[in-house]
C-alpha cells in the first residue's frame, strides 16, 4: 500500500478515543497529585508510571509523542515547546563541554545559530559539511564527536542528502545520527534508514496551519546486544541503559535536558497539533503532486526554480529513489536581485509573506533580508542565500491559481 494511504489510517484511529470523549482530552493541569507519600516516591523513582509534573510530561502530550512514535517506528518520543526546543533537547542529551558535532547540509537558520553561536559559547565545536562531502565528513570524526546532524532536505538550498549512506557513516564510526525530519514528515523516515533520533518542528506541516508551535524527539531503541550508545563514546548512557533498557534514550532526554532546560510541550498545543497531525497523510500528497506541477511549469517559463524534481537539479536521480513520496513543501525561486524580489512579494495576491513553512496556504519570504540578515557573506554562500532568493512553501490551493499568480508577480 501507497505509505501515505496506510498512514490514512493509522493516524485517525491512534488519535481517536473508543470510549468517551472521541477528541483527545486537553489536561490543563501544571501539577499532578499523588495521593500517597509511597505513591509519591514511586512516580518519581520510575517504577510507578503515572504523571509527575507538566514539565517532565503530560497525559495529552503522551497522547501526540505516541502518534509520532508511531509515524516514525521509534520507541519513544518527547514533545517540546518548538522545533527549535526538540533540537536542543536532542543535542544537549548527548553533548559536554568539549564535545563535537557535525552539521550536514541545510541548514535552518536557527539551527546554524545554535550550533555555530551558542553550543560554542559553551565549549561545544561544530563543523558544517554540505550533503555530499562524504570523505571529509569521515575524516571530520574523532573520540570527541558525539552527533552527527543531518537536515532531510535543505532548506532554503533545497539539496538532498542520501540519507542511508550517512547512517552508514554515523554507524560505522558509532556515532549518533539525529536527522532533522520537519520537512519530510511521513516522506522520508529516518529511523528505518538508520538514523537514531529524528527531529521535528511540528509547528509546519504537521500542524499544518499556523495553530501552534510545537516539536518533537522521536527515539529508537537501545539494542539489546550490541549497540554504540553502550560504548566509551556514550559511558554517560551506562546508568539509563541498566535502568530502562531499550528505552534508554527517553529517560536520558528528559534527565540531561528537559528538567533542567525545560522546553516542554503544554498539553494545549499538543492538543492543536493532534488534530493537524490527524489529517498530515491527507495534505501531504496533494502538497508533493501540487509543488511538482508549479515548479516545472514556473521553470518552463523561465523562472529561476530551485527544486530536484527539475531534471537539471543535481540531486534529481536522488530525488526519483530515494525521495518517492517527495521532500516536502518546500521550492526557491531566485529573482536574480532584492528588487525584483520584492517586487514578486508585492504583486503576489496568493501567497502570504511570512517566516513560516508547511501551512495550509502558500507562503513566501525573501531570504538575504529576513532570516539571513545577520549573517555574514562566506555563511550566506554556504547556504546557499542569493539576493534574490524567495523562499516559497506551497500549500493546498489548486496549482493552476498558483501558477498564475506567479508569473503574473514575476512580470
Ligand atoms: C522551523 C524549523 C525549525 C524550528 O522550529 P520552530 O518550531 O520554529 O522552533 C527547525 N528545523 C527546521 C527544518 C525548520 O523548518
Amino acid at each position: 500500500m501507497n505509505k501515505f494511504e496506510n498512514y490514512c489510517t493509522k493516524f485517525v484511529q491512534s488519535i481517536g478515543s473508543k470510549e468517551g470523549a472521541v477528541s483527545p482530552t486537553i489536561v490543563a493541569s501544571a501539577s499532578f497529585s499523588y495521593k500517597t507519600p509511597e505513591i509519591a516516591e514511586g512516580i518519581f523513582d520510575g517504577s510507578i508510571k503515572k504523571p509527575l509534573y507538566s514539565r517532565m510530561g503530560n497525559p495529552t502530550t503522551a497522547r501526540l509523542e505516541s502518534a509520532m512514535v508511531e509515524m516514525d517506528g521509534g520507541i519513544g518520543a518527547v514533545a517540546t515547546s518548538s522545533g527549535m526546543g526538540a533540537t536542543t533537547l536532542a543535542i544537549m542529551s548527548l553533548v559536554s563541554q568539549g564535545d563535537e558535532i557535525i552539521s550536514i547540509g541545510g541548514l535552518f537558520g536557527g539551527t546554524y545559530s545554535l550550533f555555530d553561536e551558542t553550543l560554542s559559547r559553551f565549549g561545544i565545536k561544530t563543523t558544517f559539511f554540505d550533503v555530499d562531502e562524504f570523505d571529509a565528513i569521515k575524516n571530520a570524526i574523532n573520540d570527541n564527536t558525539k552527533v552527527i546532524f543531518l537536515e532531510s532536505v535543505g532548506n532554503p538550498n533545497m539539496r538532498l542528502p542520501d540519507i542511508a549512506k550517512i547512517a552508514d557513516i554515523a554507524n560505522n564510526a558509532g556515532v549518533a545520527l539525529i536527522v532533522d525530519n520537519t520537512i519530510t514528515p511521513l516522506s522520508i523516515s529516518p529511523l528505518s534508514l538508520g538514523a537514531d533520533i529524528t527531529v521535528y518542528s511540528t509547528t509546519k506541516i504537521i500542524s499544518g496551519n499556523s495553530s501552534a508551535l510545537g516539536g518533537c524527539v522521536v527515539f529508537r531503541a537501545i539494542n539489546k546486544n550490541v549497540d554504540k550508545f553502550k560504548t566509551a563514546r556514550y559511558s554517560f548512557l551506562s546508568k539509563f541503559i541498566k535502568g530502562a533498557g531499550e528505552m534508554a534514550l527517553i529517560p536520558n532526554a528528559k534527565k540531561r535536558a528537559l528538567r533542567d532546560f525545560g522546553m516542554s510541550a503544554n498539553a494545549h498545543a499538543s492538543y492543536q497539533t493532534m488534530l493537524g497531525l490527524e489529517t498530515l497523510a491527507l495534505r501531504l500528497p496533494r502538497i508533493v503532486k501540487n509543488i511538482e506541477i508549479i515548479a516545472l511549469e514556473l521553470a518552463k517559463n523561465s523562472l529561476h526554480v530551485n527544486h530536484p524534481c527539475l531534471p537539471s537539479h543535481p540531486h534529481h536521480t536522488r530525488y526519483k529513489e530515494a525521495f518517492q513520496y517527495g521532500c516536502g513543501t518546500l521550492l526557491t525561486i531566485d529573482m536574480q536581485t532584492k528588487e525584483k524580489a520584492y517586487s514578486f512579494l508585492r504583486k503576489t495576491k496568493l501567497a502570504t509573506i511570512t517566516a513560516n513553512i508547511g501551512d495550509s496556504r502558500t507562503l513566501a519570504l525573501h531570504m538575504a533580508s529576513t532570516i539571513y540578515s545577520d549573517f555574514d557573506e562566506k555563511t550566506r554562500k554556504f547556504l546557499g542565500i542569493t539576493d534574490g532568493l524567495i523562499r516559497i512553501s506551497i500549500g493546498l490551493e489548486n496549482p493552476q491559481d498558483i501558477i498564475d499568480d506567479f508569473l503574473n508577480a514575476a512580470k
